[in-house]
């Protein structure tokens, strides 16, 4: 075996341990063997295993949506060149498809939308996305999530997901202004979720569904506002039989009958809470009043010892 390892030899060296888990050693063989080409004046040959390194270093940083489309770029050049990631085998095109859809992805989901208008704007971006793995990748299972994550996705398994937590997003835009249109959106969410196998997310989706669509009549006020935990809230308090019977004939409840909670609107909520606070706030004022003139009797006593007989 000789001791120098040719470029072509590096690159098989690199797939090998790329099956064995070993990416970081993987790169490094990737990037000798690019330079090993480069040096012969094999642009193609350097070109693809710059390419090989350009995708396993994606695995070191699989939050960076940079490393994506660096990875994306790196293969556009190789066109159709057939790729041999892993126990797979996909065209270097194709592949730099799924990173830049992946880049995306993440690019939207870091949005941290806090107005109706940028959840709304999010919640297209998320449509865009699961259109296009819906147009570009149905059929394909994705590299990037098979190599580095051992997860099996497809383009149609990805998209709704993605529609999904477009539905949440246009239900967060909505729920100020109207809270039984936005237990809509999260109702088609709801669909998403169990459609892409997640249940656990369809049932914290139903639970927004049924506290956004939930009206109730404010016990203070009387206002009927829909939104539970948004334009309404339930408050502890103490309800006796006579004073629940009074509630009778009222279409929409003004307390919970199993928590005895009373139902009150933001408004009313606010200013009792505002109210409970200035009061608190007064009450430690007065207190530290007097014991500041406590602490003062208590100084005075002492200096009159200190200066006794
Ligand atoms: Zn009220």
């Amino acid at each position: 075996m000789p001791l120098i390892k040719s470029a072509g030899e590096l690159v098989a060296l690199g797939h090998d341990l790329v099956q064995r888990g070993n990416f970081a050693e993987a790169n490094q063989k990737y990037n000798d063997a690019a330079r090993k080409f480069a040096k012969q004046g094999d642009m193609m040959g350097a070109n693809i295993a710059s390419s090989y390194a350009a995708v396993i270093a994606v695995g070191q940083q699989m939050a960076n949506p940079m490393a994506y489309r660096i990875a994306s770029q790196s293969l556009m050049n190789i066109g159709g060149f057939v790729m041999k990631i892993g126990l797979r085998e996909v065209p270097a095109n194709q592949l730099a498809t799924e990173l830049d859809l992946l880049a995306t992805e993440f690019e939207v989901l870091s949005l941290s939308p806090t107005n109706p208008q940028q959840f709304k704007e999010k919640a297209q971006a998320l449509q865009t996305a699961a259109m296009q793995f819906r147009a570009k990748m149905t059929g394909q299972v994705l590299v990037i999530p098979e190599l580095f994550s051992k997860t099996v996705m497809t383009g149609e398994m990805k998209a709704p997901q993605l529609m999904a937590m477009a539905e949440e997003s246009l239900g967060e835009s909505l729920i100020l202004e109207d809270p039984k249109a936005a237990a809509e959106h999260y109702q088609s969410a709801r669909l998403w979720w169990s459609q892409a196998g997640r249940q656990d997310l369809a049932d914290a989706a139903s639970m927004r569904v049924r506290a956004y669509g939930r009206a109730a009549k404010c016990w203070f006020c009387g206002r009927e506002v829909a939104g539970e935990g948004i334009h309404f809230v339930s408050m502890a308090s103490e309800l006796t039989d006579v004073i629940k019977r009074t509630g009778e004939g009222s279409a929409l409840p003004t307390f919970d009958p199993l928590s005895n909670a009373i139902y009150a609107c933001r408004g009313c909520y606010s200013a009792v809470f505002k109210l409970a606070d200035d009061l608190a706030i007064k009450r430690t004022q007065e207190l530290e009043v007097k014991i500041e003139k406590e602490l003062n009797e208590i100084r005075a006593q002492l200096r009159n010892v200190r200066s006794g007989p």
